[in-house]
């Protein structure tokens, strides 16, 4: 196929611009790029992107589809008060309330979000406690199906007895090996937090995957982590996680709001990423996370939505405003480092976990992973000035069309692989049930 009329936000050196250009693709990937295409492949079809601004889809380094049916639910009794509530009150009973259609249908409703959103790599961090075997295949096959990508994991922690952690090692174990074989899913293996699991546990997952693996957890994201850890033998989270070896260069820890300063010299020693979650973050009332320091100490900072839905240059935003005023400082968080953590870092990771497709760029070779978006700049868009017009100009409701691997997800804004309206009257059926059983379960932690 060829896609003419495009103007191509390549995202490669000095975020290169190529306008009114055209593009091969074959096999899933990008073959050729030029002008007028259409003239050296006369036997292609053509597909016109009336100039619309075409670039990667977006990739999210962290979130956690088992949150999709948290959307309007309410809270019984007192409002949490602080985030270790919101784990108690919200999360952990909403887990233990989803069953395998509760985990399907959690997957199902964020793949349509994503596909419109124009995000088409998700990095997943599961739970489901009261469906483990065989949940991340469910989530896999979503995802298959809608033609997204994926990285998965299941959260193991102790927070529901030694059977719970044994079944969610098991379950990352199967499923790492299984990704193994996959072009468009990856695994990581999943880790709640530092406060939910003892040492026992930490060595188990351990021994439990090869050198090669990579962990995806959550680290400092409330100070209660840090001083659970202290606690637990007189160590701040990160060192206690070095010490059984879970950190290093393919392993994700989540947030960092409350390390210190060794903390990160440690994730940077060890080439550890780290996702920013500004929105999360922002709504747990958290605290703010020292980004700017983290990149400047060679963190690999990536950016993740944390079960918010899939718009990531909402996400970016939130980052570029968050910490100007954080800080009572405009010059802070410039847009640059907006476009390294949530572009070219992201894509890094992506390409870490899912070696068998170039993502993240438009180059020759590179995955046919494509949004088109319908932006009409009124002052110049230049290389130059990409990152801010990304801040001020792009809104993912432009998004039009979605392709992973060369096929359409969403063509003109019809969603092709999956149907909403029967999807999400299917969940619109199902909520009542699973936020019946989470109100029963309410309680049961705190
Ligand atoms: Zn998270």
């Amino acid at each position: 196929m060829i896609i003419n009329n495009g103007n191509l936000i390549t995202w490669r050196e000095e975020n290169q611009i190529l306008e009114n250009s055209s593009l091969l693709i074959k096999e899933g990937l990008i073959k050729d790029i030029g002008k007028d295409l259409e003239k050296k492949y006369p036997d292609q079809e053509v597909f016109d992107a009336h100039g619309q601004y075409l670039m990667p889809g977006n990739i999210c380094a962290h979130t956690h589809f088992y949150g999709a049916f948290a959307r309007g639910m309410g809270i019984p009794g007192d409002a949490p008060k602080d985030f270790p509530q919101i784990l108690e009150k919200l999360w952990w009973p909403l887990d233990l309330a989803l069953d395998e259609q509760g985990v399907r249908y959690s997957a199902l409703v964020f793949a349509i979000d994503a596909i419109k959103n124009g995000t088409t790599t998700l990095f997943d961090h599961h739970a489901s406690p009261s469906f483990i075997p065989g949940s991340l295949d469910v989530i896999g096959d979503v995802l298959l199906d809608a033609g997204l990508r994926g990285v998965l994991c299941y959260e193991v922690t102790d927070r529901n007895g030694p059977e719970g952690a044994k079944a969610g090692i098991a379950e990352n174990v199967r499923m790492i090996k299984k990704a193994s074989r996959s072009e468009r899913l990856g695994a990581a293996f999943g880790l709640h937090a530092s406060l939910t699991l003892d040492d026992h546990t930490l060595e188990v997952c351990r021994d439990a995957i090869g050198e090669e693996a990579g962990f995806h957890i959550h680290v400092g994201e409330h100070q209660a982590d840090e001083y659970d850890s202290l606690k637990k033998g007189g160590l701040r989270v990160v060192d206690r996680l070095k010490n059984f070896g879970i950190l290093g260069p393919k392993t994700i820890v989540a947030h960092g709001v409350h390390i210190d300063q060794a903390e990160a010299v440690l994730l940077a020693e060890t080439g550890t990423w780290l996702t920013h979650q500004p929105r999360s973050n922002m709504n747990n009332a958290v605290g703010v996370a020292a980004i700017e320091d983290f990149l400047r100490l060679g963190i690999k900072v990536g950016i993740g939505t944390d079960g918010f839905y899939h718009a990531m240059w909402e996400e970016w935003k939130t980052a570029y405003f968050l910490h100007k005023v954080h800080h009572l400082d405009p010059r802070r968080m410039s847009a640059l480092d907006i476009i390294q953590m949530g572009v070219k870092n992201n894509a890094a990771l992506a390409n870490l976990y899912l070696p068998g497709s170039r993502l993240g760029v438009i180059e020759k070779g590179a995955a046919a992973d494509l949004i088109f978006v319908d932006y009409h700049p009124y002052t110049p868009l230049t290389g130059g000035n990409l990152p801010w017009q990304m801040i001020f100009g792009f809104q993912e409701g432009m998004v039009t069309s979605t392709m992973v691997g060369g096929e359409f997800l969403m063509k003109d804004r019809e969603l092709l692989t999956l149907d909403e309206e029967k999807i999400t009257t299917e969940a619109k059926a199902l909520a009542p049930e699973i936020w019946k059983r989470y109100e029963s379960y309410v309680g049961r932690y705190s």
